[in-house]
């Protein structure tokens, strides 16, 4: 036996040894996972408050009936807007995540980055001072008042002429989170574009309202833009795509805000699926909370037409009937068949 082959025999088990350590060291520890840790500790607060042994689990007792399938008259959105502190907050959450994100949108002078595709053609941003296109109704100016006096005289749909002599009296108040951000932001050397689908015959009201509102409005209104005319429209056109594009011809359009889809894309006036198409054609599922900001509006809107001109169930628009219809989209979005209730009218509870 050579002298390597005896070393090598004899070293056996101070290799193995060795080995076995290596591979000890190279096996991943089981550290206690923290994460998995903390989550354990959560329940355990809570579970250390148990609920007590007769802690109720109602029975579900509830009839459905025709009478009160739905709030008719889009009350609750319009009570919501006005007295719930959840829309005051979710209207800051939009304007104080767009001052966050307005650096950003300023500092790429490269395109009008806030346009939709239906109005970049053709725009570039280089060179052109910054500007932000905000719609004012339900985006800067409440209105709460005036849609809580048409449902107290039992208004069915939105009345335009009762709507302007509203405007006459001058009572919307400002957002507060609004007027803060246009105005900071024109500080800040961005010119603020207030274009609206009121009609120009009501310019004075409302210019005098955004001036009181504290809203930064140029010498005579010369930033505020009203509903435009296109070949053959005598009242004006409601798409702000063409107005926007003027915008953008002289200025980069760096952000957009509203409260309707229309104050984004042209369009709009199509059935709710077109409409959720449109917004991706458009590109605005990148868009929304980075240079597009979509204030609440669950009281009235192109929303509604769209779910009032167009049946869940039928697709044909002719079949124009606003409450039947807009019910055909209540859609609790199961397979299943609804429990039958019990005798008693009751029905078991799930929890
Ligand atoms: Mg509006």
């Amino acid at each position: 036996m050579s002298a390597l082959a005896i070393f090598g025999v004899r070293m056996r088990p101070v290799l193995l040894v060795s080995l076995l350590f290596v591979l000890t060291a190279c096996v991943p520890r089981t550290k206690p996972d923290a994460l998995a840790l903390r989550i354990s500790a959560v329940r355990d607060c809570v579970a250390a408050a148990p609920a007590p042994a007769n802690y109720p689990i109602p029975a579900c007792s509830y009839q459905p009936s025709a009478e009160t399938f739905l709030p008719k008259n889009g009350t609750m959105g319009a009570v919501w807007l006005q007295q719930a502190i959840e829309s005051d907050a979710t209207i800051q959450s939009v304007y104080q995540g767009a001052a966050a994100q307005l650096e950003a949108a300023l500092k790429d002078p490269s395109q009008a980055l806030a346009l939709s595709e239906q109005t970049k053609v053709g725009a570039t941003g280089k060179g052109k001072p910054a500007a932000i296109i905000v719609d004012i109704d339900e985006t800067i100016l409440d209105n709460d008042a005036f849609n809580a006096r048409g449902l107290r005289n039992r208004l069915t749909t939105f009345n335009e002429a009762y709507f302007e002599c509203w405007g006459d009296e001058k009572k919307a108040k400002a957002y507060p989170a609004a007027r803060e951000f246009l105005t900071a932001a024109a500080k800040r050397g961005v010119t603020v574009f207030f274009v609206t689908n009121r009609r120009e015959d009501q310019r004075a009201p409302v210019v005098q309202t955004l001036i009181a509102e504290g809203f930064p409005v140029l010498d005579g209104g010369a930033n505020v833009i009203f509903r435009g005319f296109g070949a053959g429209e005598k009242d004006g056109s409601k798409e702000k795509g063409p107005r926007r594009m003027c915008v953008a011809q002289q200025f980069r359009v760096a952000m957009l805000f509203g409260d309707n889809l229309g104050d984004f894309v042209d369009g709009v006036d199509v059935s709710p699926q077109q409409r959720v198409d449109l917004v991706k054609t458009e590109q605005g599922d990148t868009q929304w909370g980075r240079r597009w900001f979509m204030l609440p509006n669950p009281a009235y809107g192109s929303w509604v037409s769209a779910l009032a001109k167009f049946r869940n169930d039928d697709q044909d628009p002719t079949k124009f009937d606003r409450e039947r219809n807009i019910e055909t989209w209540v859609d609790d979005q199961l397979d299943a068949p609804p429990a039958e209730p019990k005798t008693d009218g009751s029905f078991e509870s799930k929890h």
